[in-house]
Order: C-alpha cells, then structure tokens, then sequence
C-alpha cells in the first residue's frame, strides 16, 4: 500500500514541481492536472492504507462505492475543466522578476478542497480513535502517522489561507512520506519488540540478571533484586552477591542445577548462564537466569516418597522394595545376600478377634521390629497386607536370635497384649539376576513347609524343596491326562459291621503312575488342595464311585460306597448340585452313595455349611464326619452338626501314650454319639483286640487293615463274596 502512495506521490510531486518551477502556460496547466488529479488517488490509497494499517473496513459496500465515485467525478470534472472552466484557471504573474502561472479556484476546485479535507480528517479521526483504544505500548504505531497527518492538514490549510503565490505543499508531503515510512514500518516495530521484550524480562517469574561485556551486572528484574540483594537500583551490587551464593557452582555459558542452604532452607536452583555476541562475534555481555525451583522440587520428593512408601508402615511398597533389592544386588556382586519373606500367621484373626486399628498397631509394631538393628546393607519393605520382604547379607542374618525373638513375639496396645506368630522363610541368591518377585516365591513356598507351627519360625528353601516344587508342578500338569486314561481311579476299603459282614466301603484315590509306578494320596492329595485342582480329582471319583455302584446293580445292592470331599470343593463348586446331579444321572439310590466331610469344613460359613449338609440329608444322602477326633474336634458343635456318621480315627487316638485314657476317649465318644442319634464308625482298626474291644464300647462299623486294605475294585468284588460265601 505505502508502495503504491508512493508512486502515485511521485506523479503528483512532479506536477507540484511544474507548477513551481514552469513559466509556460500549457507545461503549468498539465502540472495543475497532474496534481489535483493524483491528489485524488492519492486520497484513494491513503484511505486504503488507513484502513489496513489500523485493521479496520469499510462499513458497508456503499460507503465505498459512493467514495470511490466522488473521487472519480471529481477526476471527471477535471476533464471537463478545458471546456467550461468550471474548475479553475491559470493566470500569469511575475514573481521575483519571474513570469509564473498562478491558479485561481473556482467552484469546482473548492469541491475537489472540501472532498480531500474531508477524506484527511476521516482519516485523522480513524487513527485518533485507534490511538485511544489501543494499549499504550501499542498505539504508539499510531501516533507517528497521526502527527505527520496532522502537520501536513495544517500546512495545507495555512498555504490555502495565506494566499501566497507559489504552492509548495507538496515538498512537505514527500516529506512526510519518508517520515511515515521511516516511523511506521521501520522505527516503531522494533522499539515496539525492545519493549516488549524489556516487559517479558522484567515481568518473568524468574530472576534475570544482564551483563556487560565487562560482567559487570546492569540491570535485574524484580525476583533477581530480590535473589541478589540489590539495594537502591546498584545492580553491580549483584556481582558479589551472585558470587557469594553461586560462586562455588559456577557453570560459565550452560545450564545447571545447585542446591544452597538459604538460613535453614534448603533450597533448589536452576541457572543458565549464556554470553551475548554481537554481530562480529565480540562479547557484548551475557545474561544469567535463575529459577528456584524448590516447591517443584519437594512436591517431586513428596511424590515420590508417597508412590515408594507404604502409608500405613512408612516401609517401602512392594514394587519400590522390588526395585531397591534388584539395585542393591548389582551394587554389590562379592556379597552374598537371602532374602527372608515374613508372614502372620493368621493374622486375618488379629482383625476379626479385635478390630482393624489393633491389626494396624499390629502391623506397625512388626514393621518397627523388621526395622531394627537392620544395617545398610539391608534392604526392607512391606509386601502386601501382613507380609513383609528383607534382602539381607548371610553373615548379618541371625536365626537363633530370630528363633528366640519370635517365640515371644507380642503386640500390646496398654489394654490388650496379644501373642502374633511370625514365620519366616528364607532363600538364599544364587543367581543375583533371578527376578527378585520368584525370589520371594521361593522364600514363600519354604515359609508355607512350616508344619510344626510354634516350635520353628524360620524355614529355608533348599534342594529338597526345590524338588518338591518341581514335583508339584510335574504332577499337576499331568493330572487331566491321568484322569482320561484313568490312571487315577479308586481302591475301595472294605467297612464291615460287627458280624464281620461287608456293609460297604471307602473310595479312596490312587495314582498308578505310568513312570512313578503307585502314588498314594499322602503325596498328591496335599498338592492338589494347595493349588485347588482337588475338585478335578474328587469329581472323578464322585463320577468313578457312581459308575461302579451302577455296574453292582443285581449284584452287590446292599453295598453303599463312602467318598471323600475336601474342604476345598465348597469354595470352587455347588458340591450338593454336583453330587445330586450324578447319582440321578447313573439313576442311584442317595443312600448308595455317603459323602465324608471334615471338621474343617465347618471352619469358614459354618451356617452355610449346615444347609449345604442338610440339604444332603434330605435329598437322601448319609452324611459322615470323617477324622473325628483329630482336629479342633468340638463336641459342642457335634449337637447342631446335620451329620448321620462319625468316623473315629484310631490314628489319632493310639498317638496318647496312655491306652486306658485313649479307651475313655473313645468310649465316651460312642456314647454321646448314641445318645445324639448318630452311629459311630471306627477306621484304622488293625487287630483284633482293637476290633474285640471297640465292639464291646458298642460301636457298630469298622474299618481297618485288620480286615482288609483299599483294594483294586475287582479285588474288592471278590473279597465280598469271600466273605459272605
Ligand atoms: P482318610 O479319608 O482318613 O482315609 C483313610 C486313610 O487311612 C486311607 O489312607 C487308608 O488307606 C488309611 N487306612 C485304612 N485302614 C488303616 C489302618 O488300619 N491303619 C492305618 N494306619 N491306616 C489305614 P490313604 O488312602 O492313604 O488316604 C489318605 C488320605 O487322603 C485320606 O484320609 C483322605 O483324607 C485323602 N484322600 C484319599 N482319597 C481321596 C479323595 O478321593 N478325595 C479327597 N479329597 N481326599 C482323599
Ligand atoms: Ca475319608
Ligand atoms: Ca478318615
């Protein structure tokens, strides 16, 4: 735009210039032309430039037309002017001895004056608006043009009243062209940009501090007076103050963080410190930048330290504990280290017997002891809910004081003292690089071998272990393949009565082992009710027991077969829905086929448990009470038990030094099961005196090696007709 007004202000300085300097009458009418005429465009493109310059439109199309068409009838008249000299004319006069053509204004010229001062003064009013609306610092554009505009309105206007011969306005307005051109384009922008970047500075959140070239400070924002101390506007004051705190981390031309210690803040810094060159590469200064980014820096801590540290122990969390273990390992490859899992025994009893804020106490206190005496070599964490992980170096692991601090091992809270088994288990690295979770596995799994729960506290994982697991593992994988080619299958335990007759038998599982040869359940049962494979192996056996009881169908009806269900079906299973299901689907008599359940079994929903048992007793079932006698055994709960059969194990009585007590016992038991309506049944009856003796307590079923092992099913046939023949 400005280009244009240029080039068009060319044209009409020229005329200005013929007017001024011709003494020929035709060359001064052509300059007269030349100069209002253009003028005209140069209004036109003036009031483009306004327009554009001050960001702003035409209000509507009109308004633009009719301007453009005054302009343009303005030219018109012009034309017109050689023929009826409507606009003005010429007029000789001598001025300074020479002979110059002065104009006279008619009618027409005074419309062409009204026009462009009109145009002006939109002009002048556009731009006064923009300077009042805009920011200060933003106006300032605005304000060089607007003066120039101004002076040269006035310039015009004072010629035009001063009636002097020669009209020389237009000098100026070339002059003015370059001003505008200079002020608006060139000078303004970037003292507009050295402004706004002096404001960014010194409205920065972070402390700046300028050089010169000889590093002297000359000028701080306000956070870097503040940093440095600067008193009174004395910026070399900064020099030494700067030195004083940063002087020992100084990092010339980079980026580095430090750390001071402000009074008894500690605090965090980050400083960039570059050299300014000018354009020939000399050092022109430099600048200096200073965040402190301390509040950053303790929310990152605190982060941190929430994300790794367990809440309620203030110990490490699992993952961090993991982390810190694995770190700790490649640290420190000559040590020899073991890791130690620490559980509670039955610490879900702790919650249950009081409440959570003494399982909490609880657990603080364990977290306290885990804490203790523990070196820098170690490393410590909580695990999950009552299981706590150490890496401990062999030498500092102390199992007899361990032993001894466990067996005594309380937690009191002023009222209550209660007595909390801990067990450890330990597994001591051989590969540093195993991950530190199978590590904990390991020391889990040697942990869970403690059987002899008050005695040993601390177990450890070894080969024989080791193996076990591997063992575990082996058979675990192989036990659908075992029940589809029925290696595993009953044996069935003749029970007799007290005429020595069959009256039934005990299903009891085998394993006839392609390449371990005869697996007896004492091996795999255990196995299976960890990992919870046990409701394979008993549906089997449900579904083996139901065959074989349909094959005796016409031949053996009288015989019932008992079946053992572990404590774990109820938790996977509808055991009562299972066991409905397939003695209707071999079409069997309930009674036929007897459940034997444990005392355990009532340990966890014991309400639920009853009903499942009752719903048993309805559907025809006869119910036994396996192993009674080994366990918590509670007689009272024996009176509300939904159970047909008790089933006294002599294993369990025979382990009391004292025969006569052990008779007492069970004689006792017989009794009160009579009384109760419920027939006892003793197993393990290995001699006739104990056969003799049980049958005189009156009890009415037995079950032993004294009248037969568990045997194959066809071992079993004919031992019934061996005996009844
Ligand atoms: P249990 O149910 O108490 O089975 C009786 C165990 O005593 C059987 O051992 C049996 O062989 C043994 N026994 C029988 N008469 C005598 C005797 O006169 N003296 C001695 N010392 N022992 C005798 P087994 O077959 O080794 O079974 C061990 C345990 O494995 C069973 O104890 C039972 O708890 C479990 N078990 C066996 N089969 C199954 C099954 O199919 N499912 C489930 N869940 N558990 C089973
Ligand atoms: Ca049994
Ligand atoms: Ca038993």
């Amino acid at each position: 735009r400005l280009q244009r007004i240029t080039m068009i202000a060319v044209v009409v300085e020229l005329g200005n210039l013929i007017i001024v300097y011709s003494s020929d009458h035709l060359l001064s009418l052509i300059g007269c032309y030349m100069y209002y005429m253009g003028m005209n465009l140069v209004m036109a493109a003036l009031m483009n430039f306004i327009f554009e310059y001050c960001h702003c439109k035409w209000p509507n199309k009109t308004t633009m037309l009719v301007f453009y068409f005054l302009l343009l009838a303005d030219n018109i008249q012009y034309f017109l002017n050689p023929i009826f000299g409507q606009a003005f004319e010429v007029e000789c006069i001598t001025v300074d001895g020479f002979p110059y053509y002065r104009m006279i204004p008619h009618i027409g010229q005074i419309v062409h004056r009204v026009l462009d001062f009109s145009i002006l003064a939109v002009a002048i009013v556009i731009l006064i608006v923009r300077c009042i609306q805009t920011a200060r610092i933003f106006a300032e554009r605005y304000y060089a043009i607007l003066a120039v505009m101004l002076v040269s309105a006035v310039w015009q206007t004072s010629y035009m009243f001063s009636r002097a011969p020669i009209e020389r306005a237009m000098i100026g307005y070339g002059l003015f062209g370059v001003l505008i051109y200079y002020f608006a384009i060139i000078r303004r922008p970037t003292q507009l940009l050295d402004r706004m970047l002096a404001n960014v500075a010194s409205e920065m959140p972070e402390a700046m501090f300028f050089f010169d070239a000889n590093e002297r400070c000359i000028w701080a924002n306000a956070p870097g007076i503040r940093l440095a101390h600067i008193e009174g506007g004395n910026f070399f004051q900064a020099n030494a103050n700067l030195l004083a705190m940063f002087g020992a981390h100084w990092k010339p031309e980079s980026e580095w963080t430090c750390q001071l210690k402000l009074g008894n803040e500690e605090r965090h810094f980050r400083l960039q410190h570059r050299f300014v060159k000018d354009e020939k590469g000399r050092s022109a200064g430099a600048f200096l930048r200073i965040r402190d980014f301390t509040e950053e820096e303790q929310r990152r801590r605190r982060e941190l330290y929430n994300a790794t540290h367990d809440a309620l122990t203030g110990l490490y969390t699992r993952e961090y504990l993991y982390e810190r273990i694995q770190q700790k390992l490649r640290e420190n490859l000559q040590m020899s280290y073991q890791v130690v899992f620490i559980n509670v025994k039955n610490f879900k009893l702790v919650n249950d017997i009081f409440n959570k804020e003494f399982g909490d106490h609880a657990l603080r206190t364990i977290a306290k002891w885990v804490r203790t005496d523990k070196s820098e070599n170690c490393v410590y964490g909580r695990i999950g809910g009552d299981t706590f992980g150490v890496l401990v170096p062999v030498e500092e692991f102390n199992a007899e004081q361990l032993e001894e601090e466990l067996g005594r091992f309380v937690v009191s809270d002023g009222n209550v003292t209660y007595r909390l088994l801990i067990h450890l288990g330990v597994y001591k690295i051989v590969d540093k690089r195993l991950d530190v979770a199978v590590m904990f596995d390991r020391a889990h799994l040697a942990l869970s071998s403690i059987r002899d729960e008050y005695q040993t506290h601390i177990a450890y994982y070894d080969n024989e272990l080791r193996s076990k697991t591997l063992w575990a593992q082996q058979i675990s994988a192989q036990l659908y393949d075992a029940i589809q080619e029925r290696h595993l299958r009953p044996y069935l335990q003749p029970i007799v009565n007290t005429e020595g007759k069959v009256v039934g038998c005990e299903a009891l599982a085998r394993w006839i082992h392609p390449k371990e040869g005869f697996l007896s359940p004492a091996a795999f049962i255990p196995v299976f009710e960890k990992n919870g494979m046990i409701v394979e192996v008993d549906r089997h056996m449900w579904r083996c027991a139901c065959e074989i009881l349909d094959s005796w169908k016409g031949r053996f009806d009288d015989l019932f077969i008992s079946v053992n269900i572990s404590p774990k079906d109820f938790f996977f299973i509808d055991v009562f829905a299972e066991i409905k299901g397939l003695v209707k689907s071999y079409n069997i008599d309930p009674a036929k086929l007897r459940i034997e359940i444990t005392e355990t079994v009532m340990m966890n929903e014991s309400d639920d448990r009853m009903r499942i048992l009752s719903d048993f007793r309805k559907a025809g079932f006869v119910v036994e009470m396996d192993d009674f006698g080994s366990g918590y055994s509670s007689l009272n709960l024996l009176k509300d038990m939904p159970v047909d059969v008790l089933k006294i194990d002599m294993k369990f009585l025979s382990r009391s030094d004292n025969e006569n007590r052990s008779q007492t016992i069970v004689q006792n038991i017989i009794n009160l099961s009579d009384d109760l309506g419920i027939s006892a049944l003793t197993e393990g009856v290995e001699t006739e005196v104990q056969y003799k003796a049980l049958a005189q307590m009156r009890c009415k079923l037995f079950q032993g090696y004294y009248f037969a092992k568990p045997l194959p099913q066809e071992d079993f046939e004919s031992f019934c007709e061996r005996t009844s023949a």
